[in-house]
Formats: C-alpha cells, structure tokens, sequence
C-alpha cells in the first residue's frame, strides 16, 4: 500500500489532467528544433580522436560539410578529445561531456561506448550517425523531442523492436541552430540560450543506445522493477576525479513492492545511482537526470550494476513519482504510467 506522506495539496483528478496537458504542452521534450546551450569562442576546431578516429572523422564530416563549424579530426589537443570506451553498465552508445564556463564551451570529450557499437545491428552507417550525434553535442546542441526523427540530435539510435530512430545527417533545422551559434560573420553572432545548463559545470549528454515506447518495454528491458520510498540521498560518488561520466548521485531506496525481478528485495533497501554529482570542486549535469529527493515515492525501472547499485534505465525515462492524488508520472515528461499494465 502506499502512504501518503503529505495530504495537504489535494487536487481534482480533472485540475491535475488540466495541468499536466498544460506543463506537456511546454515541455522542451516536443521541441522541433534542437535547442543550443552554449558555443565555442572559435568555430574552427581540430578534435584529438585518440582511439575509433574513422568514426569520429566521419561524424566530424557530417557537420563540417554541412554549417559553418569547421570541425575536423586530427589533432593532439585533449581539449577536445574522442575516443572508445567498453562500458556494459551504462545506457548509452555515446556521450558527449562539455565544460561551460559563462555560456562558452571550454572543452569537450566524446565517447562512444563499443560495448553497443559492436552489436551486428549497428551498421557503419548507424555507429557514424552516433559519433555525429555527440559531435552535434559538444558544438552545442542540445536534443530533440522523439518525435523529431529528421534530426540528428534525437536522443535514440534505435527504438525496442531494434528499428533505427535517429536521422543519420544533420536536418536543415539542425544546421540552422549551429549556423546561429557560427555565423561566417562574428558580429552575427547569437548567444546560445542557457536552458539547463545556465551554471558553470560540466554537462554529460548522452545518445542512448535504445528508446523504450511505454512500461512494457521498460518491463522487458528492466532486471528490478520497484515501487518504494526514498529514505536517504546518500550524496556523490565518482569513480576517478575528472571522469565525469563516473560522477553519480545515489539514494537509498526502501522496497515496498517488486513489480519485476528479485523478490528477495521486498522490504530491504537499495542503492540508486543518478548521473552527475559533485567532487567538491566541479560539478556535473545530466542532460537526462532529475535527482531524487529524500521521502519520494517512486516507481523505478532498473539496471543492477557490477558494484551492485541500480541505475534508472536511460536515467529520467525510467523514474516515475507518485503524487499526493496516487498519479504515476514521469518524473520529467509527467507521462503517466499505468502500473496496473506491470502487474
Ligand atoms: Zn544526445
């Protein structure tokens, strides 16, 4: 049974529907274009691609062939480093991490995780349309909605049933919004618009290797689903300094019901680990992640981990809140989830 913690806001089933249309009709996850959060001071750059060079050279070719960011592989400068990694207990495919510092790009190190590259069903053509999605990222792009499948700043390479989702070129509206940050003349020059990313930081922007459609495909792709209470945010980890994709926030989270997976769990606690976080000096940004906060009530689809923690499928896409009326959202779309489709 879930206790309501709080009673004090009660709303009609009705008000509540009326303001989520409203806060969906809003939402930065139906954008057609892809929004920018910052720029780099210059718009000839040279990116060190120390390992996967082919694969970078040819995301690198996407952009440079087609907007005014002269972007080509080649160069010694980890400034603006890419390369591979074999990484099974994350998510994504790519991930692109930036140094903001006053809305100016500092520097930017790309990923792309072989881990899921070298699955039969990413082609050529599908792994470079990766590697040019993260590049889209470090130039300043942020993602599209999913709907906006012409664009190579989609956040999925493939949907569940492994058909492809993410255009594999830059869309005209893609170019559009660099060509804005990068105009041939400096003076033309538009500031990127802040969005999340309005502190000085470092922001992690990932390509997800799948999109899951709705809870049933969650379902499947889940080791534990859980219903439970976070009970404590037990603050930063990070595997290395400087290894910002490493950096996580955890909570723990008391199981009050197993929808999926080891029922031994039910009434024990568990471990939760968000991306971004802090290592006390600099501080690092999900593009994807809502942090949890101490007393929610959740629904969580979730991956174990070598070190035994959990992560939320593709972070936000995979931690739902109950409200104080029972509702069942998406933490950062509001979808509602249907839980009775789990059990
Ligand atoms: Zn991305």
């Amino acid at each position: 049974m879930l206790k309501m913690k709080n009673k004090k806001s009660v709303f009609s089933a009705a008000a509540l529907g009326a303001v989520l249309s409203v806060s969906l009709l809003f939402s930065s996850s139906v954008s057609a274009i892809a929004p920018t959060y910052a720029k780099w001071a210059s718009r000839t750059k040279v990116i060190y691609a120390s390992s996967g060079s082919i694969e970078w050279a040819a995301g690198a070719a996407k952009w440079k062939n087609a907007t005014n960011f002269n972007v080509s592989t080649g160069g010694t400068d980890k400034s603006y480093y890419a390369y591979t990694v074999n990484d099974s207990s994350v998510t994504w495919d790519g991930i692109c991490s930036t140094t903001v510092n006053a809305g100016i790009i500092t520097s930017a190190t790309l990923k792309l995780n072989t881990y899921f590259t070298s699955q039969p069903k990413y082609t050529t053509a599908i792994i470079n349309g990766v590697t040019g999605h993260e590049i889209g990222h470090s130039l300043g792009l942020e993602h599209t909605g999913i709907v906006e499948t012409t664009s190579i700043m989609n956040p999925y390479t493939f949907d569940s049933s492994n058909v492809p989702v993410r255009a594999l070129s830059p869309s005209s509206s893609d170019i559009t919004a660099t060509n804005s940050l990068y105009p041939l003349l400096q003076s033309a020059a538009t500031n990127a618009s802040t969005g999340y990313h309005s502190a000085d930081g470092i922001y992690l922007s990932p390509s997800w290797a799948v999109y899951y459609e709705d809870e049933e495909a969650l379902t499947k792709a889940a080791d534990l689903v859980v219903k439970g209470t976070v009970s404590k945010e037990k603050g930063n980890t990070f595997k290395a300094r400087g290894e910002y994709q490493t950096y996580k926030k955890e909570v723990r989270l008391e199981v009050a019901e197993v929808l999926k997976g080891d029922i031994s769990l039910l009434n024990s606690s568990i471990s939760v680990a968000q991306m971004g976080g802090s290592d006390g000096i600099v501080t690092v940004y999900g593009e994807h992640t809502t942090h949890l906060n101490k007393n929610q009530e959740v629904v969580l689809f979730l991956r174990k981990t070598e070190d035994n923690t959990y992560i939320p499928i593709n972070e936000d896409d995979s931690i739902f809140v109950i409200n104080q009326t029972g509702g069942i959202n998406n933490i950062s779309t509001q979808k509602q989830l249907d839980i009775n489709t789990l059990q």
